[in-house]
């Protein structure tokens, strides 16, 4: 049985002149904007200056945290850090900082030190690591072992490794949703990958953000009317392969340094794309009885989770009143 549980924007009718829409590759997803212009601006490229301020972003976000990028912010702090503190960028430092916040939020479900154990895996070559590389691995795993100074980064077991892929393209979003403001821009849908934000309405009408049911492609399982807000999806169907059976995929849940089992997509709306990118990792980690009491007990947070029966739960504040009374 395979099925796929995705998060589809409803954008209502498409063909206007003034909405400007785009996307191109970047940060190993696909980037989508589209945006309300009264009056359409081009640069000498015949990109507007607003989408062009986002692409140069979104290129310097990913060359600060790839780990694929021996340059890179991340990479050095990776290669450097188990042998002295490495001095890190006050933006490093800022998304270090968030990270272990939702690392005590979550008990450890989020933690940027999975890649100790995340980074033996490789998904294309539905390649795993075995027991005792595991085993290894998870001695120097947990954000404990990563120290944060005033300016600088320490690593205290020398196979520490982090990766920011549960975050980084949250933050990008939310950098993304700053110039789409500083250029005027009040109406706009800006997405990589699973994270998304939509700025104000849609001239007039809310965003529509709907959520397809599991077993039945046709039928939207909700709609919840949106604006200003933040929509950040992680599903096991983003990176896996199947071994013996078993759904091997890119969300590791730190206690054993394995996929997560249990769930196979959570949606969290929240006003910023950091937190909306944080928690969806958090509560796909956390399951959906933790991830639940998680998200119930945080402002302005709600979440959309399916399970691998393909049961389908909201938090508390998107249950009609009737239904919670019933309850
Ligand atoms: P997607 O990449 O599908 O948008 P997520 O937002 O859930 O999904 O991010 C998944 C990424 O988060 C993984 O590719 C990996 O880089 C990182 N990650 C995996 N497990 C964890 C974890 N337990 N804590 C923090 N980050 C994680
Ligand atoms: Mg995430």
């Amino acid at each position: 049985m395979r099925w796929m549980a995705c998060l589809v924007l409803l954008l209502g009718s498409t063909a206007h002149a003034d909405w400007q829409r785009s996307h191109w590759d970047v940060m190993g997803t696909r980037a989508t904007l589209e945006f309300w212009r009264d009056a359409p601006v081009a640069n000498h490229h015949g990109i507007d200056p607003v989408e062009q301020a986002i692409r140069d972003e979104f290129a310097r976000i990913n060359q600060l945290l790839s780990p694929w990028i021996a340059e890179s912010e991340l990479a050095q702090v990776n290669a450097r850090a188990a042998q002295q503190p490495v001095e890190i960028s006050p933006e490093f430092m800022q998304l270090l900082q968030r990270s272990k916040y939702y690392y005590r939020l979550t008990n450890g479900a989020f933690d940027v030190s999975f890649a100790g154990a995340g980074a033996l895996y490789d998904y294309r070559a539905a390649q795993q690591p075995d027991d005792a590389a595991l085993a290894r691995a998870r001695a120097c795993l947990g954000f404990d072992f990563v120290r944060l100074e005033q300016d600088s980064v320490r690593f205290t077991c020398n196979a520490v490794r982090i990766d920011l892929g549960g975050i980084a393209k949250g933050y990008a979003i939310d950098r993304a949703v700053s110039l789409l403001r500083e250029h005027g821009i009040s109406h706009a849908y800006i997405s990589l990958g699973g994270d998304s934000y939509v700025l104000g309405d849609r001239q007039g009408r809310p965003w529509q953000v709907g959520i397809r049911h599991p077993r039945d492609a046709e039928a939207v399982a909700m709609r919840v009317p949106v604006s200003d807000i933040a929509v950040s999806t992680s599903g096991d169907y983003e990176r896996f392969f199947i071994a013996n059976g078993e759904r091997i995929h890119h969300i590791i849940n730190p206690s054993t340094g394995k996929s997560s089992k249990g769930l196979v997509s959570v949606t969290i709306l929240a006003p910023q794309g950091i937190d909306a990118d944080a928690l969806s990792t958090s509560v796909f980690v956390l399951g959906k009885d933790r991830g639940l009491e998680l998200v119930n007990r945080l402002d302005n947070v709600s979440a959309i989770i399916i399970d691998d029966t393909g049961s389908v739960y909201y938090s508390d504040d998107l249950v009609s009143a009737d239904e919670a009374g019933a309850r």
